[in-house]
C-alpha cells in the first residue's frame, strides 16, 4: 500500500501519528520533548480536511495538548489505558524493586501503567538486558504486558497497545484509508493492525520515521520511510 491511496480518500482517512520520535526529536529528558517546527500549523490545516487527526502515544495525553495545542485534534495517551484503573501498588512496589537494583535506571508511576526508563542508565542496552527479566516475571505474575519503546520498558494491561488503540479508531471513525507514522518497537503493532485493515480493504500507509534507535522491524515492515520528523512533516503538508 501506499501513501497514493490514502490521498484521494483523505477526508474519510484516519492519521494516526506517533509523536516522539516522530513529531519531535529524541531527547534525554522526556518533559523537554517538543514538536518540531511546522508539526502544529500542518496538523491543524489536516485536522480541517482529514477525517480524523489522532496522536498515539504511550505519554499521557495532557503533556502532548500542552506541546500541541491544535483544536480538533485526538489525542490517545497511554496506549489507550489512560483513565483505566492504577495499578495496584504491589506491582508498583516490585517494579521499584527491580528498578533500584539497576543505577540510572527511573521508574516513574503512570497511574495505569508503569514505566521503567532506561535511557538515563550509564550502559542503557545492558540495563535493558539486565531488567527485562525481572519486569517479565513481573508481569507474568499480575497477568500483565511488557511493551516495549525506546529506552524504556512499560509493564500495562494485557491487551493494551498501539495496534489496538490504532484498530479502534479507523472502526469508530468507520476510515476508508489509514497512514500510521511512528519510530519506535511499539509501532509495530501498529502496523501489523493497519495490515490486518488492509485485508478488509481499507487503504492503508505505513510510514517509518527513521532515527539512530528506529528497529529493523519496522522498517521492514514499513510502506515507506523518512529520515526523521522535519522529513515526515513536509510529507504530511503534501497531504
Ligand atoms: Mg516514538
Amino acid at each position: 500500500m501506499s501513501l497514493e491511496e490514502v490521498k484521494p480518500r483523505l477526508a474519510r482517512a484516519a492519521l494516526l501519528l506517533d509523536f516522539d520520535g516522530t513529531l519531535s526529536p529524541i531527547v534525554v529528558r522526556p518533559e523537554e520533548a517538543r514538536p518540531v517546527a511546522g508539526a502544529e500549523e500542518v496538523l491543524a490545516g489536516l485536522v480541517e480536511r482529514a477525517g480524523s487527526v489522532t496522536i498515539v502515544t504511550g505519554r499521557r495525553s495532557g503533556f502532548i495538548r500542552s506541546v500541541l495545542p491544535v483544536d480538533g485534534l485526538d489525542v490517545i495517551g497511554q496506549f489507550g489505558m489512560e483513565g483505566f484503573p492504577p495499578m495496584p501498588p504491589e506491582v508498583l512496589a516490585e517494579v521499584n524493586a527491580a528498578g533500584a537494583e539497576e543505577p540510572g535506571v527511573r521508574v516513574v508511576n503512570k497511574g495505569a501503567s508503569i514505566a521503567v526508563h532506561v535511557r538515563t542508565a550509564p550502559d542503557p542496552d545492558a540495563a535493558t538486558a539486565r531488567i527485562s527479566g525481572p519486569l517479565v516475571a513481573i508481569a507474568e505474575r499480575y497477568g500483565l504486558d511488557v511493551l516495549p519503546g525506546k529506552r524504556v520498558l512499560e509493564l500495562a494491561r494485557s491487551g493494551s497497545s498501539k495496534g489496538t488503540v490504532a484498530a479502534e479508531v479507523v472502526a469508530r471513525t468507520r476510515a476508508e484509508a489509514a497512514l500510521y507514522a511512528g519510530d519506535d518497537l511499539g509501532d509495530v503493532l501498529a502496523f501489523d493492525a493497519l495490515e490486518v485493515l488492509a485485508a478488509d480493504g481499507v487503504a492503508i500507509c505505513r510510514i517509518a520515521v527513521v532515527g539512530e534507535e528506529t528497529p529493523e522491524e519496522l522498517i521492514a515492515k514499513a510502506d515507506l520511510t523518512v529520515a526523521g520528523p522535519e522529513e515526515l512533516v513536509a510529507l504530511l503538508r503534501e497531504l
